[in-house]
């Protein structure tokens, strides 16, 4: 079943029923009837549909914002920001796809041979919850430019944001069978899978459902893309202003309710640093971000996405906790709603599991390190590998440090942003292959080589 449930209040809006194996199978259908037609169109014609869906999320970011902010709880100016992206993305492809989809001439020993960049075929996406039009965007715009189709199966807390997206498309003038949702569960996907007209598959979300999806690709040879957890490291080397470092690092933590994958999660602190960092970013934590209504503009707190959500985490930090950590502010479930108090923990060790697992929520961790060495051993002594940043004043310094980090991304003196010209991805147990910029649109592509 789908649901839309207010996080905030905890009541239970509108249930939509899961599709059925009969309207899986029509779906299935009509992404792959509609390739051949969509795939003989010339890429100026796929760009323009394209950047007519940018004019229309545009458009409608109020709209999509408000059903985020119902179903996940996004606070309101977040939702617009996040439509805003969406906007970015769709409009980099649109603008970029000539240039992109270009044939790539190579000289090779004793003739000429040429690259076309062509598509494979009928894709399913499958999409979480955090960035509900974010994360659909990165997926489906450079695939439509590119020519393959798509059936796109949305989390289960987000079937209003589903339905808009696919109406927002279908006035776009993307054809009803080149891009459709499904809202088929998650026990349907392996059957999906197996069929012989869907020819990848990407999933954003948890570890657990990457490898479900990519052991189900994998048994009928699907290309997989996989966006998955983090727990991203940054790195405090020194501080002009100590203040701002904080209040930047704290917005990059506390951005989306904690509920990113690529959020800095475990601050790396230098030792001389280290006191005043944590008192001020508990304090920053403590005064600043207090929870409130996600549709007033005001809030600095959100609830989280889902009631479980919030217990989960709650139960990681109360677990951290009893397994030694220092809670330095924060905690507290809140209720009613899904609201956590926003978390500092300290003195998190390796025999803790705090130290090793993602924290999906408005919880900070923050390590003592004595030297830039052994920043970067704790920078890299993670199972993930998504994201990382490092701050600091001296350029070289900076560049040397994320030079030796174990991660798909380094942001120097930012955290936790995406911008569509710029690949995203990890590496580790984060994931496998890269969305946004060029190398976003090559995942799904036939790269055929043509001897002339
Ligand atoms: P899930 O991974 O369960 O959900 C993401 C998407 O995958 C949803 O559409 C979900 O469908 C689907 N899904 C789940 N299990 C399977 C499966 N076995 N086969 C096919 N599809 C599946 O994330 P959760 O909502 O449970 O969040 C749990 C944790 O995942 C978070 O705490 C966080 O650590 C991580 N996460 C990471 C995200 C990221 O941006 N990388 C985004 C969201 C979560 P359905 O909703 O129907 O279950």
């Amino acid at each position: 079943m789908y649901s839309v449930t207010d996080p905030a209040t905890g009541v239970l809006v509108e249930e939509v029923p899961n599709s059925t194996a009969e309207e899986v199978e029509a779906a299935v259908a009509r992404v792959h009837s509609g390739y051949q037609a969509w795939r003989q169109r010339s890429v100026v014609e796929r760009a323009a549909v394209v950047k007519r869906a940018a004019e229309l999320f545009a458009e409608r970011a109020d709209e999509l914002a408000a059903i985020m902010t119902l179903e996940m709880g996004k606070r309101i100016n977040e939702g617009r920001g996040e439509v805003g992206i969406v906007v970015d993305i769709f409009n980099y492809y649109a603008d970029h796809a000539v240039e992109l989809l270009a044939d790539e001439p190579v000289a090779i020993k004793g003739g000429r041979a040429v690259i076309t960049k062509n598509p494979i075929g009928p894709l399913l996406g499958i999409m979480p919850w955090n960035f509900p039009c974010y994360q659909v965007a990165r997926f489906v715009a450079p695939n439509l430019v590119l020519g393959n189709t798509i059936l796109l199966k949305h989390a289960s807390i987000c079937p209003r944001s589903a339905a808009a997206i696919e109406t927002v498309l279908r006035d776009a003038g993307v054809p009803d069978d080149v891009y459709v949702n499904t809202f088929a569960s998650s026990r349907q996907i392996p059957a999906i899978l197996a069929d012989p007209r869907i020819q990848g598959v990407s999933l954003t979300g948890s570890e657990q459902a990457g490898i479900s999806v990519a052991a189900d690709a994998g048994k009928h040879l699907k290309k997989t893309v996989l966006e998955l957890g983090g727990s991203d490291p940054l790195i405090v080397l020194d501080s002009a202003d100590l203040d701002e470092t904080v209040k930047a690092t704290a917005t990059a933590r506390m951005r989306n309710c904690g509920q990113s994958c690529n959020a800095p999660k475990r601050m790396i602190v230098l030792a001389d640093l280290y006191d005043e960092f944590v008192d001020k970013l508990t304090k920053r934590v403590a005064d600043f971000y207090l929870p409130g209504d996600p549709s007033d503009p005001e809030t600095k707190l959100p609830p989280l996405a889902s009631i479980a959500a919030a217990d989960e985490v709650a139960e990681q930090i109360e677990r951290a906790v009893r397994q030694g950590a220092t809670l330095r502010t924060g905690g507290q479930r809140i209720e009613p709603g899904a609201y956590l108090e926003a978390t500092v923990l300290t003195d998190v060790t390796p025999e803790m599991d705090a130290y090793y697992e993602e924290i999906f929520g408005p919880v900070v961790l923050v390590f003592k390190a004595e030297t830039e060495e052994e920043a970067i051993v704790i920078a890299n002594d993670s199972p993930f590998g998504l994201g990382a940043s490092v701050w600091g004043t001296d350029a070289d310094r900076n560049r040397r440090v994320a030079d030796q980090i174990e991660a798909g991304m380094v942001y120097l003196n930012s955290a936790g942003g995406s911008q569509a010209d710029l690949p995203f991805g990890g590496i580790k147990r984060s994931g496998m292959g890269r969305e946004l910029g060029p190398a976003g649109i090559e995942e799904f592509m036939n790269k055929k080589s043509i001897r002339l």
